[in-house]
């Protein structure tokens, strides 16, 4: 069986960098922002940048579908208002449009929050029709969701919000989920026992689909489960357990796809990987 393992590493003086950074810390898999991630507008990729990803890309043995680059943390695709919808839209298939620039075939995003102005069916039907919105203008590039702690009013805590929203995506071919552990476990997803875990891999699979499952994002946690806090914290020195990696590690379902840490300390990747790759 074949993990594939990262760390959302920098791409900071250019999206090329990403790859050496991965690298470095003896990643097969990594993800990456393509934008500012802290702005809504960015300039487009230069064709000299894209060119160059794509050939260092090759040249250090990446494989594209290990590439799992994530969206602007401003987006909220299920806005009440409708100036940030608007804006959040057109940061949207930017961000669409640059995974498929960059020969990429995956876009992680966080669904979206109802900020207590609509309900949250409308709110997720909403997220789901700017998903089609996004499908239809780009190509090759799935939308894979995350799911979240619940923190505030940020949906896709429940594997039914994530159900819901894929219910109303037309193509179905071209959506997909993240699961990050850290979010499960604050969402009140009880990992940290062997029958925890089973139950809530099978609730996945019951409510969701291990079809859907694109991505990992592999964090510890600072709080228990059900704490709606969204914490990371190092690998094994959170309320995760250390039994919980094994679990994880030896699971099939979570092979041939990127498993990324967003754990706290950059330091510490390449030794976080190592461990998870000796389980
Ligand atoms: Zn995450
Ligand atoms: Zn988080």
């Amino acid at each position: 069986m074949t993990k594939y393992i990262g760390a959302h590493v920098s791409a900071s003086g250019g999206v090329g960098n990403a790859i050496l950074n991965a690298e470095a810390i003896g990643a097969n898999a990594f993800a990456l922002f393509t934008r500012n991630q802290r702005s809504w507008v960015s300039k487009p990729l230069p064709q000299l940048e894209i060119d160059g990803f794509k050939a260092l890309l090759i040249d250090r043995g990446f494989r594209p579908e290990m590439v799992l680059p994530h969206d602007s943390y401003l987006i909220n695709l299920g806005s009440p208002d409708e100036e940030t919808l608007q804006k959040s839209r057109a940061a949207f298939f930017d961000e669409m449009y640059r995974a498929q620039q960059l020969g990429l075939t995956m876009l992680n995003f966080h669904p979206g929050s109802h900020l207590n102005k609509i309900s949250e069916e409308e709110c997720l039907d909403q997220i789901a029709r700017e998903i089609n919105m996004a499908l239809s203008k780009t190509e090759g590039v799935t939308a894979v969701i995350e799911n979240t702690a619940g923190q505030g009013t940020n949906l896709g805590w429940k594997f039914e919000h994530i159900a819901r929203i894929i219910e109303g995506v037309e193509d179905k071919s071209r959506v997909g989920v993240c699961i990050d552990t850290c979010h499960t476990l604050a969402a009140g997803y009880d990992l940290t026992t062997e029958m925890g875990y089973q139950f809530t891999m099978e609730e996945f699979e019951r409510v969701v689909g291990f079809k859907y499952l694109r991505a990992v994002h592999l964090n510890d946690s600072k709080k228990g489960s059900g704490s709606h806090v969204d914490r990371h914290e190092v690998l094994g020195e959170g309320a995760m357990g250390k039994e919980f990696f094994a679990r994880l590690m030896h699971d099939p379902r979570f092979d041939d796809m990127p498993i990324i840490l967003e754990t706290p300390d950059p330091m510490r990747w390449a030794d976080e990987i190592k461990w998870l790759r000796g389980l």
